[in-house]
Formats: structure tokens, C-alpha cells, sequence
């Protein structure tokens, strides 16, 4: 897969800014990435901040959240091209990220941040950030940042 992800660097801080509102409160926090493909790549356009439950190693987005989700999709005609959260620890995929995935279309991303992003900048985002990627098989593969993601003014 070489599709390449475009992100504005102000979705990245504003991304950063919702987790690390989360680390405030010492919870992992999910956030949304909205886009659409443009010729071989995919703008990123917007954060979406869902309604969703929260704790220290956990997050869920209750069905009517994910109805509110899909009219933002249909209003903005956007899709989801990848979630970002984070954890309270390292970053990786846990099994509980594995089997629940908003997106679950193939070549769809999945960002984790350490610390709840609580030390996490624009400048280090693409260092800190461990990046999945759903293969053809439905896994989710481990990538390099680099490799998918483009951050662009
Ligand atoms: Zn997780």
C-alpha cells in the first residue's frame, strides 16, 4: 500500500490538544481523522472529537456517538481514515485496539501516543506516534510514519 496520508500540521496540534485534555484528567482519549482521497493520496481535513467513555486504559464510543459520527460524515462528505489515541504507557497496539477499530477498511491508520501525549509537540509527533496500518488480511501492521504519513503546512 503507498497511498500517502496528508496532514496539516494544525490537525496535528489539535490532536495533540485533545489528548493531552485527556492526560489532564489522566484518561486515554480517541480522536478522530477525517478526509478524502485526492488523485493517489488522502487529504486529511478534520479532527473529530466523538463523544466517548473514558478511563485510564480505556475508551469506547457508545452507538449514539457513532450516530452523531455518521451524520458528520454525510454533512461534511468525509470519511474516517484513521483514529488517534492514547494510552497511559507505551505506545502499541493492544489486543482490545486490535478487535475494536472504528475503521476497518484496508489501508486505514491507527496512531497510538504514549504518556496520554502528555510530552508529545508537533515537532515529535512522527517520532513518538506508533502508526498501524489494517493490511488485506485485517490485521494490523505496524508502519513507519514516514512511510504513510505526510505532515504538510
Ligand atoms: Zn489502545
Amino acid at each position: 500500500m503507498s497511498t500517502v496520508f496528508q496532514c496539516p500540521v494544525s490537525i496535528v496540534a489539535e490532536t495533540i490538544s485533545h489528548l493531552q485534555e485527556g492526560a489532564k484528567r489522566n484518561c486515554e482519549t480517541v480522536v478522530l481523522w477525517l478526509g478524502r482521497d485526492v488523485g493517489e493520496s488522502i487529504q486529511i481535513t478534520d479532527v473529530y472529537l466523538p463523544q466517548q467513555e473514558v478511563s485510564i486504559d480505556y475508551f469506547r464510543i457508545p452507538a449514539s456517538s457513532m450516530r452523531l459520527l455518521m451524520a458528520e460524515l454525510r454533512r461534511s462528505r468525509t470519511k474516517i481514515v484513521a483514529q488517534v489515541h492514547s494510552h497511559p504507557g507505551l505506545a502499541f497496539h493492544s489486543s482490545a485496539d486490535d478487535a475494536w477499530a472504528v475503521v476497518r477498511h484496508i489501508g486505514a491508520l491507527s496512531l497510538v501516543l504514549p504518556r496520554f501525549a502528555s510530552d508529545t509537540c508537533v515537532a515529535d509527533f512522527s517520532k513518538k506516534a506508533a502508526v498501524y496500518q489494517l493490511d488485506a488480511t485485517d490485521n494490523w501492521r505496524e508502519v513507519q510514519f514516514d512511510h504513510v504519513l505526510q505532515i504538510v503546512k
